[in-house]
């Protein structure tokens, strides 16, 4: 069975304060009984205040990016142990505006994936194609290169303990989402490619679908089958938004009674 995940990308937004009230707000009205991890994914800054505040709650912390290196002179970086020293768990890798701001290549995702390994925390590799790809039938051959750039370098056994958001750029930040059918079909594949090196580990993996995932759209878009879940961008900074959201993840479980792997 795959647990969903709910992931809260928060990118570069609050403050101690709002990030505290939202915290707590957020523990406070989290049902213990919904079977769905939960993750926030504050700027850096804050993220030992967050641990502070979440300790031995129910929700999990993680980073939004991480350095390839683990150690040294690297000005302005972050290393995925010293992420792990404070609280984390979790690591976004490769979101879409690391790639597309600042420049961020496959071989460097790749990279900070397994860092995060090495580190032992859960990376979160985000793939998604731009709207011009995706017009152009591109979308397969983006995510499968993605993809595979992990897998080339770490192994499909690396996905063991990864867990991979599809995001189609088109769709982060826009209120465009995908539907739920092209959201299904480009999980299955990406399942297809991970099940073609190891099927057992594909089974497993959880695949989270990100790019406008509100209150109002998320029970449609869990309830497919290749869809573990939810990378959440904008309605992550709302509790209301964000708690409907969870409870579309565990009702996706307990509702649709499918066995998954
Ligand atoms: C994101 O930042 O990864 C994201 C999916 O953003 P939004 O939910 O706002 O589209």
């Amino acid at each position: 069975m795959r647990r969903p995940v709910v992931a809260g990308n928060w990118k570069m937004h609050g403050s101690r304060s709002a990030n505290g009230a939202l915290l707590r707000e957020l523990e406070q009205r989290l049902n213990p009984e919904w079977p769905v991890d939960v993750v926030v994914f504050p700027p850096f800054v804050y993220l030992a205040d967050a641990a502070r505040t979440l300790d031995g709650g129910q929700i999990r912390l993680g980073a939004q990016d991480v350095c390839a290196e683990a150690t040294g002179a690297f000005t302005g970086q972050v290393s995925a142990s010293m992420l792990k020293d404070v609280g984390c768990r979790y690591v976004i890798v490769g979101h879409s505006e690391r790639r597309r701001l600042y420049h961020e290549d496959d071989v460097l995702v790749a990279r900070k994936f397994a860092a995060v390994l090495h580190a032992g925390l859960t990376p979160v590799l985000c793939v998604g194609e731009t709207l011009e790809e995706r017009e152009n039938h591109h979308t397969e051959s983006v995510v499968a290169r993605q993809l595979e750039a992990v897998t080339a370098m770490n192994g499909a056994a690396s996905f063991a303990s990864g867990i991979v958001a599809y995001e189609p750029v088109w769709a982060i930040g826009t209120g465009r989402t995908a539907s739920p059918q092209q959201a299904q079909a480009v999980h299955a594949y990406l399942r297809s490619r991970i099940a073609a090196q190891d099927a057992n580990i594909a089974g497993h993996l959880r695949i989270l679908y990100g790019g406008s995932v509100k209150g109002g759209n998320a029970a449609e878009i869990f309830s497919m089958p290749d869809v573990d879940g939810g990378l959440v961008g904008g309605a992550s900074l709302s509790a209301d938004e964000f708690l409907k959201i969870c409870e579309a993840a565990a009702q996706r479980e307990t509702v649709s009674g499918t066995v998954r792997p």
